[in-house]
Parts: structure tokens; C-alpha cells; sequence
């Protein structure tokens, strides 16, 4: 784990030169993943866990394997978007072996392990991040070119701890375009910049609704200030999702790997290209 960027010794985040990180080789034996990339957001409600789900399913149609790690535990909306309500079972080593979805995206959720799926989690913080910790300790997830990880929105403790349990190769920064969006986005950027963790890129959901009698472009949310953000931070912008109802449906009927779009084709390509660059 690299060194922070700041003088940590007198902040009050929890650090990961304060708590040693963790590294990769803590994986299960039953684990050989090439690469972690957490999807993050500044705040809540943007579209994270959609993104996370696409871009693994997107990753999955390259011919990739591909996992999802959903560390959104107080909020865990993975299994439902790909209609997995399988129980969680074990190997002969005790290790917890991930679901498998129909077209074969192996997902971890706590939303697995409860015997109904409506009963909160309400968990303090430390134990929230123990049990992201376990789903990448713990769990027998194979061979993975990408494990995605869809993470608690916001950039508090939770979060922090989160990002902090896990061996993490990059992030890809969601957002929505309202005016709020230059100080959210920079919090989780500044965020990412304290864990040392290289930030793949930017995606904006939402970002427009197009008519379906015209095909005008409307704005709910106003205009966008995503390419200011991203050449502000150097980012590439990966993607702009559209406010798309068929998108909400084939989420809500947990069919989101069959979804007819191409919305994050490019952004897959480019996050898989820029994790082959860093490899070589
Ligand atoms: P987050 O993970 O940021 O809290 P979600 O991905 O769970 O947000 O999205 C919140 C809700 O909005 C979900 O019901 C999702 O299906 C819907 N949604 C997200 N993005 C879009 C979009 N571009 N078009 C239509 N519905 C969307």
C-alpha cells in the first residue's frame, strides 16, 4: 500500500500508512484477481450501483471475468439489478463462494446472507468495513480479470474505511450534473488522491432526457460542468448516461445483463486498456 499524500500523522482520517492497508496477497487462496477498480460517488442516489452493474456487464461481453464486490451495505442494490437471490455457500475450506449470475458475473452482497432482504443493516461503521474486508478475505471468487466494487456512497468514515479495507487498483468517480457536483466530485477525487488510488475516470449519469416524440436533449438537472471537472483534475470523461426508463426497468426486473444499450461499451474499453497499461 502506498504512502498517503498528506501529513497524516495529525489528521484525523484513518489512514492507510496509520493502519499498515491491506495488501492484495490477503486475498483467499481460493482468489486470483487481476484488478480492483471501486466505483465511488460523492453522495448518494446518482446512479453508482447502475454504473458498477453495467460497466461489469459490459466487461463480462468482452469475453473478460468479471466479479462484483457490493460494499454498499446499508444500501446493497447489486443482487436485485441482476435478480440473484441465491444463498451464499461455502467451499471445502470454509470460504464463502460468490453467486453466479445467469451470463456468469460472480457477486457478493449482504443483501445475500439475510433472510429478508427488507431488514435494515444498521451497523456502525467498523463493522460494515470488516465485512467488505471478509468479501475480499473470505470469499473464493477464482479466477477475475476485474472485480468491480460498488462502494458506499459519500466520503465519511464509512466510506474511507471501506476504500481503506480493500486492495484497490482504481476508481472511477460517478456523478449527476447538478451545481453541487464540482465540490462532490472533488471531495471523492481528493479522496482517492489521500488513499494514493488512481482515478480511471469520470462518469456522469443523468445527464439528459431526450424526448421521445422530438429527440430533443432536456436537462433536468441543468447544465453540466463535467468536462470543466475533468480537464480541472486531468480525467478522462468515460461516459454520459442519459436518464433512461428502460435502463430503471431492466434494473428493476434484475435483468440488467440483458440491457440493450451501449451507454458505458467505450468506458469498459477504456478502464480494461488503461489496467492492461498499468500491468505491462
Ligand atoms: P446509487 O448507487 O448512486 O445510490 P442507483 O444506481 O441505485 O444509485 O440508482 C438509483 C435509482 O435510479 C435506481 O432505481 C436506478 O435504477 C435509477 N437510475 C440510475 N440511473 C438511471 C438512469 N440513467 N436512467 C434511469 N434510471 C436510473
Amino acid at each position: 500500500m502506498s504512502e498517503c499524500t498528506h501529513d497524516c500523522s495529525s489528521c484525523s482520517l484513518n489512514c492507510p500508512s496509520k493502519n499498515g492497508g491491506i495488501p492484495k496477497d490477503e486475498a483467499n487462496k481460493g482468489s486470483n484477481v487481476k484488478h480492483i477498480i471501486a466505483v465511488v460517488s460523492g453522495k448518494g442516489g446518482v446512479g453508482k450501483s447502475l454504473v458498477t452493474s453495467m460497466l461489469a456487464v459490459h466487461l463480462s461481453r468482452k469475453g473478460y471475468k468479471v466479479g462484483v464486490l457490493d460494499a454498499d451495505i446499508t444500501g446493497p442494490s447489486i443482487p436485485k439489478a441482476f435478480g440473484v437471490y441465491a444463498d451464499v455457500e461455502g467451499d471445502e475450506n470454509g470460504a464463502m463462494l460468490p453467486p453466479v449470475t445467469k451470463t456468469g458475473i460472480k457477486v457478493m452482497s449482504v443483501n445475500l446472507m439475510l433472510e429478508d432482504e427488507t431488514r435494515p443493516v444498521v451497523w456502525r461503521g467498523s463493522l460494515i468495513a470488516g465485512t467488505v474486508r471478509q468479501f475480499w478475505t473470505d470469499t473464493a471468487w477464482g479466477d477475475l480479470d476485474f472485480l468491480l466494487v460498488d462502494c458506499p456512497p459519500g466520503t465519511g468514515d464509512v466510506p474511507l474505511t471501506v476504500f481503506q479495507s480493500l486492495p484497490i487498483d482504481g476508481c472511477v468517480i460517478v456523478s449527476s450534473p447538478q451545481d453541487l457536483v464540482a465540490m462532490i466530485v472533488k471531495k471523492a477525487a481528493n479522496m482517492a488522491d489521500m488513499m494514493s488510488i488512481p482515478v480511471l475516470g469520470l462518469v456522469e449519469n443523468m445527464s439528459f432526457v431526450k424526448c421521445p416524440d422530438c429527440g430533443k436533449e432536456i436537462k433536468i438537472f441543468g447544465e453540466s460542468h463535467i468536462d470543466e471537472i475533468a480537464d480541472e483534475f486531468g480525467y478522462d470523461l468515460l461516459a454520459r448516461i442519459p436518464i433512461d426508463t428502460s435502463v430503471a426497468s431492466y434494473v428493476d426486473k434484475g435483468m440488467i445483463e440483458y440491457i440493450i444499450c451501449d451507454y458505458l461499451d467505450s468506458a469498459a474499453d477504456s478502464i480494461a486498456k488503461k489496467c492492461a497499461d498499468k500491468v505491462k
